[in-house]
């Protein structure tokens, strides 16, 4: 488990960027990750989780949280309206917000329950088709409709397309973040969260190199 080596490389990130040490929330994504591994994990004190499928999250997280005070779990996969109210019950941030009827409902839900999760827009930075995310050239929009209902946006997210260089998506979404007056960046994975920190990440999503290649 080298939960202690991926915080030393955030850190070293961190000082390198000239940001505070601290700035960055390491996301443990533990998707189709075995339960022991992610107990290893909570046992060595961590609290901040990523899982990118409600059903899956929910078969586990309520268990952990008994035994286990102040998770912060996030959802980084693509959420469909229909689960948009058991997700507002499991996680306390939602990086997948990439279309109007998804922010209606979770907006309308957020009235109803008199609390939100905090909200990543995500954004298709590569435009690829089998991709979720707002476009580039939409994003403006989408980021005004979404503060228009009053919807906690906390910042942007981006998964890169696998055969390009990352910098460049994560250069483009801090640049769409920053004209739109967000400051949270939700980028970097187990094999360039470095690059994302020097480029502003605020949030980086690690999987495989803190528990091991995925079932
Ligand atoms: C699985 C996943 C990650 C983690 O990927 P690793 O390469 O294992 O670090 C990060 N972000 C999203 C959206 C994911 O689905």
């Amino acid at each position: 488990m080298s939960l202690e080596d991926i915080r030393n490389r955030i850190r070293k990130a961190e000082e390198n960027a000239g940001r505070a040490s601290g700035s960055v929330t390491l996301i443990a994504v533990s998707k189709q990750q075995p339960d022991e591994r992610v107990a290893a994990v909570l046992e060595a004190g961590h609290r901040c989780f990523g899982e990118n499928r409600v059903q899956e999250a929910a078969g586990k997280w309520p268990d952990f949280r008994e035994r286990f005070q102040d998770i912060d779990l996030h959802l980084i996969g693509p959420l469909q309206t229909n689960k948009a109210r058991q997700a507002f019950d499991l996680f306390q941030s939602i990086h997948s917000v990439d279309r109007p009827k998804l922010a209606k409902t979770i907006a309308r839900l957020a009235q109803e329950e008199g609390s939100c999760p905090e909200l990543f827009i995500q954004v298709n930075t590569g435009e690829e088709d089998q991709k979720a995310g707002v476009l580039p050239a939409d994003a403006d929009d989408f980021i005004n409709d979404c503060k228009g209902m009053d919807l906690p946006v906390r910042g942007l997210m981006c998964i890169p397309p696998v055969e390009e260089e990352p910098s460049l998506h994560f250069a483009l979404l801090a640049k769409i973040a920053k004209r739109n007056g967000l400051n949270g960046l939700s980028m970097g994975m187990s094999g360039d969260f470095e690059a994302a920190i020097a480029l502003g990440a605020t949030h980086v999503r690690v999987g495989s190199a803190i528990f091991g290649a995925r079932n």
